[in-house]
């Protein structure tokens, strides 16, 4: 029975994680990225199929029809699916675990400061949420062009086609929202807004808050159990009921039957929390790297195509030189021939070929890179001089 118990939390869990951060970088090629395909394409897919089967092809364009405005245009299914999982977690914690407020480690003043603490991640979410990422319009288009200038690498001076205004560098239209971002990071659903260059900020404050918050409900948590097991004396009690010595090898098992027996709302709500809070702590290091270089996740995929394109196009080359360089070998008024030693350990021109340099203009150092985040250009006085002066 506790093995179902067990099982069943395993595969919940699972199935969370893997379909809200499936998507994340650092699950990509991980088991969890399949399962996030699986239950966001792969069953999707039969589920079509199904619906084609029964209903036939009117049915079919109903769901599609749905899914494109579900998915494709800006929704707050997610804004709600976020504030409904905060709320219901906070409801059980609340509902479990504070008539055990105050304790023996814990004073009353966490029933109030766990209020502020959700209070505060909310009010940072509709911070990130509602305000401007940096929308590119005719009218400041000039500004950002001055403070972002094209690198003529993985950005060159080009035009947005559904907006018909120039495309400052680092800036990209969301098909989602529909308007170019500037310093555009990615599109978040769960905020149902952009994450941009004037809300990477609130972005990064929400990602380290939530770390915070859930790392705080499962310490909480912790401290409750702690106290609940001096209060009630309760490995006075199990030595003397089993018998066994006060070590934690005799005690461990009783004492994890008694925990899961008597507490598994909290320590699941526990487990739950510590598993979020490591979460939020891998996006945000991820995001803070980001950050500490100056690029954003929308530049990591173009340097991957810029590298791998330029990779292909030096082992191009190099083949052909090496080609040229074996038929030049074959003629009879060729150079000596190289000793044993020295061709084996010259490189290969191919491997050379594997050596491509990424220069990020936009990253000027860490403390110039952090400032551009906290203070972003279009909140600054000398943005409104760059107009001036470009006019
Ligand atoms: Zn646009
Ligand atoms: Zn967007």
């Amino acid at each position: 029975m506790q093995w179902a118990l067990v099982c069943h939390g395993i595969i919940t869990l699972l199935v969370v994680i893997s379909f809200l951060c499936g998507q994340w970088p650092i699950f990509q090629g991980t088991f969890i990225e399949h399962i996030h395909n699986f239950i966001t394409f792969g069953a999707y897919d039969y589920f079509l199929r199904f619906v084609g089967w029964v209903c036939g092809d009117r049915g079919m364009n109903a769901v599609l029809s749905v899914e494109f405005h579900c998915c494709n245009r800006s929704n707050p299914i997610l804004q709600i699916f976020y504030l409904a999982i905060l709320s219901t977690t906070y409801y059980f914690i609340v509902t479990s675990s504070f008539v055990y407020i105050p304790n023996y480690y814990l004073g009353e003043i966490h029933r109030y400061t766990s209020i502020l603490a959700v209070g505060f991640g909310v009010v940072l979410f509709l911070l990130t949420s509602f305000t401007d990422p940096g929308t590119v319009t005719a009218k400041n288009v000039s500004q950002y062009i001055s403070v972002y200038p094209y690198d003529n690498v993985i950005y060159s001076d080009k035009e947005c086609s559904t907006c018909k205004i120039p495309k400052p560098a680092r800036s990209k239209h969301c098909s989602v929202c529909d308007r170019c971002v500037a310093r555009f990071d990615h599109h978040c659903g769960w905020m149902n807004n952009c994450i941009g260059e004037r809300n990477t900020r609130y972005f990064m404050a929400f990602l380290y808050w939530h770390f915070f918050l859930c790392l705080y409900g499962a310490v909480a948590i912790i401290f409750i159990l702690a106290s609940r097991l001096k209060e009630m004396k309760i490995i006075y009690v199990l030595t003397v009921y089993y018998g066994v010595e006060n070590s934690f090898r005799g005690l461990a098992p009783h004492l994890a039957q008694w925990l899961v027996g008597s507490y598994n709302t909290q320590i699941l709500l526990m487990v739950f929390l510590a598993i979020v809070s490591l979460l939020m702590a891998a996006f945000f290091g991820y995001h803070t790297k980001l950050c500490l270089s100056n690029t954003t996740t929308n530049e990591t995929y173009k340097w991957q195509d810029y590298i791998s394109l330029q990779r292909k196009i030096n082992e191009a080359k190099a083949s052909a030189m090496a080609l040229r360089e074996s038929i030049s070998g074959l003629s009879p008024e060729s150079k000596p021939p190289e000793s044993k030693w020295k061709s084996y350990f010259r490189r290969s021109p191919l491997r050379d070929a594997g050596v491509v340099s990424k220069i990020n203009i936009y990253d000027k150092g860490i403390v110039h890179n952090l400032c551009e985040v906290i203070f972003p250009f279009s909140t600054r006085s000398s943005f409104m001089r760059a107009k001036e002066k470009s006019s």
